[in-house]
Formats: structure tokens, sequence, C-alpha cells
């Protein structure tokens, strides 16, 4: 029997690039040739992204060879679901499941200096769904920072903490110095009493008044969230205030960010009165089955961060400040430059003049050079699709071994693209080259650190 033509029916995805797929599938003989396309498209853009672009974009980050490998292991075609332990699973055989799963726990503890952490969450997104899940409740009155002055959707309206029936008020922020604006927050807070604080910031320039924020929380057994999807590698590595240490009660992070290991969600805390809470909502509630070569490839990417985090994450600062520095120099204005432009990985660069941020983005990406478009908090509800701002992030060239002097060299070819209207393709030969010049992957064991 056939099924109706449902011709007008919704479609989110780009009609082109679907229909672009079925057609090339519909082209080949057979399944084989189908799979042969997949496999063609992955190597596309391991030759393009992997070797001949200069990646800038905030959240991404390259993992060493051996953590690469072990997302390819054996051990993760093995189910495990529960908490570590014989009586704990649900499937017999975890034997060395169980040993993988228990160093990667005990290594992201000493790492990141805590007495509570969880490595089973396939995403950061779902350890927010978590913290919801654990210490708020539907209809609870939750504060969190909205997305132009860089908040996330899975602390707003529009993601998990929305679709699970949190009532959602802005955390007041000062989009000058962009931070919290405490003042305004002492004054707010005590009029709602919010359950739950998360601050989630993915564009993320300076460190946040957090143990001033938990202090004004206190009177009513509010609990702060800190949620440092991008900060996590900066924070393990030293190189960031430290939230645990500063009031929050409980912090997740990707793993795919600074922390430069693989996509994945990491939940840390210190307090053993919400334990409970947290694990039960980790398992049963989020996780299942939860990828166990993923959480190898995690345990060994902590590893390296134990060996190599400060010196990485230092670098990673560094860069984003000479970068941040010369593109303001070359015209390219910075935000946060009466504060030294940046404390962390990232850059915001105001492109409103130039055409505004996709159009710049997708004309640098012709030169290979890839960034993201990125809200302002000048930006208005009708600017999301063309925000003003650029985000700029220097966690794979640095992984890479590039230092200052190349990022002088990489603001000066964004510079001549952007202010100057020199054609993209003109400087890509310089960015292919540039890429083509650090071809080793540093700040792990087979390869160590790169000269000084
Ligand atoms: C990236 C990001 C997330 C989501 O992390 P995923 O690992 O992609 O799920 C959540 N919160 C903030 C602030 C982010 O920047």
């Amino acid at each position: 029997m056939n099924r109706p033509e449902r011709p007008n029916r919704f479609e989110v995805h780009d009609a082109d690039a679907l229909s672009t797929a079925r057609a090339l599938i519909e082209a080949c003989a057979d399944a084989r040739e189908m799979g042969q396309k997949v496999q063609e498209a992955v190597a596309r853009n391991a030759a393009w992204r992997g070797e001949e672009c200069i990646n800038l974009l905030a959240p991404e980050a390259p993992t060493s060879p051996s953590v690469r490998a072990l997302l390819a292991a054996e051990i993760g075609t093995r189910a495990a679901e529960g908490h570590i332990g014989k009586v704990n699973r649900w499937f017999a055989g975890t034997r060395h499941i169980d040993e993988v799963e228990a160093l990667c726990v005990e290594l992201l503890k000493k790492h990141f200096r805590c007495s509570y952490a969880d490595h089973r969450l396939c995403a950061s997104m779902i350890g927010n769904a978590v913290v919801y899940t654990a210490l708020s409740a539907p209809g609870d009155v939750i504060m969190s920072a909205a997305q132009p002055v860089g908040g996330h959707s899975s602390n707003r309206i529009d993601g998990p903490a929305g679709a699970m029936g949190r009532r959602i008020v802005d955390i007041p922020f000062d989009a000058q110095e962009l931070v919290v604006d405490i003042d305004l927050f002492r004054k707010m807070a005590p009029l709602v009493q919010p359950r739950l604080v998360a601050l989630g910031l993915s564009m993320t320039l300076f460190p946040q008044p957090l143990s001033e924020m938990k202090e004004a929380i206190q009177p009513w057994g509010g609990r702060l969230f800190f949620d440092a999807a991008h900060q996590l590698g900066l924070i393990g590595g030293r190189q960031f205030q430290d939230p645990l240490n500063e009031g929050a009660d409980i912090v997740t992070g990707s793993a795919g960010k600074t922390f430069s290991g693989p996509q994945s969600g990491i939940i840390i805390w210190d307090d053993p009165e919400i334990t409970e809470a947290v694990t039960t909502a980790i398992f049963p509630v989020w996780a299942a089955t939860h990828q166990v070569n993923r959480v190898a490839a995690l345990a060994l990417a902590t590893a390296e961060a134990l060996a190599f985090g400060e010196q990485l994450q230092a670098q990673i600062v560094a860069n984003a400040k000479a970068l941040a520095g010369h593109l303001h120099e070359r015209g390219v204005p910075i935000l946060g430059a009466h504060k030294g432009f940046t404390t962390t990985h990232q850059a915001i660069a105001d492109v409103t003049r130039f055409g505004r941020g996709l159009k710049v983005a997708q004309t640098l990406e012709r030169a290979h050079i890839i960034v993201n478009k990125n809200l302002l908090p000048s930006d208005r509800k009708q600017d999301w699709d063309y925000p003003g701002g650029l985000r700029i992030g220097t966690i794979e060239v640095t992984r890479y071994g590039m230092k200052e002097a190349e990022m002088a060299k990489i603001a000066e070819m964004i510079a001549r693209v952007v202010v100057g209207g020199e054609t993209p393709e003109r400087v890509r030969p310089e960015a292919v080259a540039l890429r083509r010049s650090f071809p080793t992957l540093y700040y792990c064991f087979e390869n160590g650190s790169p000269s000084p």
C-alpha cells in the first residue's frame, strides 16, 4: 500500500542539501555504493577541515591520535548501563568496562580537584538536563543568561530548561563589562527567589562574580549551577576561576571544547547532599548505554590534561589575547578592549560595519578560515539569523603548536579580507600553507609539547 504524499510537510533541513543527497543515493547501483558515498564525504571533510583550514571555532578541538583511536575501540561495541560495579549493572561481562569507567571517574576527580564526577552524558546539554532534574522541579523559577549576552539554549525556554517546565527569569548582565550585573542581581534575586541559578555562557570572555551570586541566593537555599561547557578545560588547567571553590554547587562541561577530549558531557560537584539526586538523575533518567569507547577516550584525554593541561590552556589564552589584539589593531573591533579583550580561549569581533556575522563568516570560509557568526549584546530578536558578531577561538591552532607569532599572521589574513576587502581566494593559499606548516598535534603523550 502506498502512503499518501504530503507535499507541504514541514522540513527543518535545507531542501537542496536533502535533494542532492537523494539524487546521489538514487544514482547508486547498489547499497554498497551508497555506503561509499558516506565514506567519501567523510574523507572530503578530513582533507579540507583536517588539513587545509585554519579552524578557529571556539567550541571545537582536535583530539590526539590515541584518543581518536580509542573512539574506534572494541569496547565501544559493548553494552553497559547503570552504575559501576557487579551488583549495579544490568548486563554481565562488564568486568573490564568497570575498570575503564572507574579509571575515568577517578581521573576526572583528580584533574578537576573535586569529590564527585560523572562521565556518562553523551553531551553537556544532557548534563544540564540532569541538573534541572536533580535540583529543580517543573514550575520552579530559575534564572539564566539570555543568548545575546552569551547564554545557551539548554538553559533557556527553547531548550531542556523550558521543555521541562522551568520558568525562566534573565540574569541581569552588564553588556559593557560582559559580566553579570551583580548589583542588579542582588536586587532582583530576592524578588523571584530562584530555586536554581544557571550561569552558562557560550560567549565567555571574563570571570563572573560567582561567590557574590551564591551569597545572594543563600537566604532561601538557592543553588548555583555553573555551566562550564566552554571553560571546562581552562578550569581543569587552572587558567580560569574555579567555580566549585567560589560557591557553585554543581558544574557541567563539554569534553569536546577547551577540554579537548571526545565530544560529550561531564558533571563535577563536591556536595554529598546532592549526590543521590544527581546520580539518580543521570541513571536511569538521562543515560542508559553510554558509549564506553567514548568513556575510554575521555579517560585518556583526562590523563593528557593532567600532564599537559596547564601548559596547553595557558597557551590557548595567550593566543586568544594575541589574536584579539592584532585584529583590533588592524581595524576589526573586538569586544572588551578596555579589559584586555579576553581571559579565555575566545575573542568576539563586532563586524556590524563589515556586513555582519553570517556574511563575514561565509567570506572567511572561502579563505579556508573557519569562524562562527555570533550574537552581540546589542543584537535584537530579529537579528538572530544575521547577528552582528563573530566568535573566534584558539583551541585547535594552539594544539597544532601555533603561538603568538602565528596569531599575528592569522589576524593579518582575516583583516585583509574583512577590512581590506581582498578576495578570500587570494588569501586562501597562505592560510593553507600556514596550516600545512603545523602538521603535528601537541600536548599529548605521543608528541609531547611544542618546542618553546
Ligand atoms: C556548547 C554549550 C552547551 C552544550 O554542550 P554540548 O556538549 O554541545 O551538548 C551547553 N551550554 C553552553 C553554555 C554551551 O556553550
